[in-house]
């Protein structure tokens, strides 16, 4: 996948990082199959691949949108992707890392979505 780092990222250590595991994924979708969030949601962008493409968006200068913000903060950290990536990528720290730094809006509050909602009960 070919990206250009542009924006508050570009020329920082996180945004090389980032862009050599956008550019290493070769979409396979095996951390898909042991992500909690995309087993619940069934939907690609609550998954680490469809989380991939929405970070590769902000980095290569897209405005993150609310809804792109929540996909991405909906992540639980597990790392169930990361260990299962047959590349050893190491992606989920990238987009943790969108999600506090980014200019756009604040991610919806922890629990108040459909994935917390259905962790906390
Ligand atoms: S398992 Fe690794 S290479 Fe395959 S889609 Fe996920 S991050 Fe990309
Ligand atoms: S770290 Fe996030 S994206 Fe990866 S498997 Fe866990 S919930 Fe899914």
């Amino acid at each position: 996948m070919r990206t250009a780092i542009e924006g508050p990222l570009a020329n920082t250590q996180t945004g090389a990082v980032a862009a050599q595991a956008l550019r290493a994924c070769v979409h396979c979708g095996m951390c898909n199959a042991v992500c909690p969030t995309y087993q619940l949601a069934g939907d690609e962008l609550e998954g680490p691949r469809g989380r991939i493409y929405l970070m590769k968006q902000v980095l290569e200068g897209a405005k993150p949108t609310r809804l792109t913000l929540d996909h991405l903060d909906s992540c639980l950290s597990c790392r169930s992707c990361e260990t299962t990536c047959l590349l050893g990528l190491s992606i989920t720290s990238c987009w943790m890392w969108v999600v506090k730094r980014s200019p756009g809006p604040s991610p919806a509050p922890w629990g108040s979505g459909w994935c917390g909602r259905a962790y906390v009960g």
